[in-house]
């Protein structure tokens, strides 16, 4: 006998749920015909919903008991909404899914075969195209994944989803990770262990729309960024040594031309240009060591990473 643990995070998915359900009957089916003693659990966590989403959820954990939601108080987003399910499932094998069906079930009895008989830890996907999505969002989100692929030690794989099935022991690994600031794709790439990679073709939503808009996604991946690298502090320090060896030469040349020369009154404006480019370059190398200092600040303070009102 296994356990499988399906963490569903939802946010205004009043209706997308029902499909999905019906999706997942489909999927143990198929689960049942190509292996033994599986069990599903749900774990659904409706991240603050301001729709009927929770009272959808309540209506299907009327029929089917071994549905669990937790119910947060406000939004706190998707990542801190998948912590709580990581937190609440009891299986032994979890898998993290939308709920809008864009993590295709039809791929789980694979990644389960990959956990439970190819001896990975984990098995998760990626979508190699990106139809239906718009053009511009696409060329950012490849940029992104360039990026930070350079300046972070750990892998990023390019159109990676959340949608993954992990072990108990690496599920366990994450949930030690309590940091605030998740960026749930890098935790899974920090804590390691094998992970077998399964490509499928992206699928539109089924129903109701994406949260994301463009300036949520560019905020999302600077906290990417802030929480995976240090990159750029260390573009700071190297930006601070060119600048002041620059300006080191540069005064000496003046001294000699001034001995040289004298010193008529001229390069007025061109100094003014100096003071400003330079007064920009240390506000910029403030405000990049104070975006790390904030982030420290924000973990400091432990606060939980979600909050429950209700929870069954
Ligand atoms: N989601 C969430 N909290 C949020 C935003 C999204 O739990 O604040 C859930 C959402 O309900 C869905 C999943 O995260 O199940 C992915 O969201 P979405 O489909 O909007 O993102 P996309 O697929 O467009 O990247
Ligand atoms: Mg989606």
């Amino acid at each position: 006998m296994s356990l499988l643990s399906v963490i569903v995070p939802c946010y205004n998915e009043e209706a997308a749920i029902p499909f999905f359900y019906e999706e997942m009957k489909k999927t143990e089916e198929q689960f049942a015909a190509r292996f033994s003693g599986v069990e599903f659990e749900y774990v659904f966590i409706d991240d603050g919903s301001k729709d009927a989403t929770v009272e959808v959820i309540k209506k299907l954990r009327e029929e089917d008991k071994r549905i669990h939601f937790v119910s947060f108080s406000r939004n706190f987003g998707k990542e801190a909404a998948l912590y709580a399910g990581l937190s609440k499932a009891a299986g032994d094998y979890v898998v993290c899914m939308d709920a809008d069906l864009q993590d295709p079930p039809q791929l789980l009895a694979d990644m389960y075969a990959a956990v439970t008989q190819e001896g990975y830890d984990s098995a998760a996907t990626r979508r190699v195209t990106r139809k239906g999505e718009p053009k511009i969002r696409s060329f950012f989100a490849r940029m992104f994944y360039r990026i930070m692929n350079r300046i972070s030690d750990i892998e990023f794989v390019d159109g990676a989803r959340d949608y993954r099935i992990m072990s108990r022991k690496m599920t366990d690994a994450i949930l030690e990770l309590g940091e605030n600031n998740r960026f749930t794709k890098g935790i899974y790439s920090w804590v390691g262990f094998s992970t077998k990679w399964i490509e499928f073709e992206n699928v539109e939503r089924v129903a109701g729309e994406t949260k994301w808009s463009f300036f949520g996604l560019l905020r999302y991946s600077f906290e990417a960024i802030l929480g995976f690298s240090t990159a750029p502090l260390s573009f700071v320090i190297t930006l601070g040594f060119i600048v002041t060896v620059f300006a080191f030469v540069l005064i000496i040349f003046i001294v000699i031309k001034t001995l040289l020369y004298g010193d008529p009154t001229s390069g007025w404006p061109s100094m003014i240009c100096i003071v400003v480019f330079f007064a920009g370059t240390q506000l910029l190398c403030t405000g990049i060591v104070g975006a790390y200092l904030g982030k420290t600040y924000l973990e400091t303070k432990n606060r939980p990473i979600f909050i429950a009102r209700e929870e069954e």
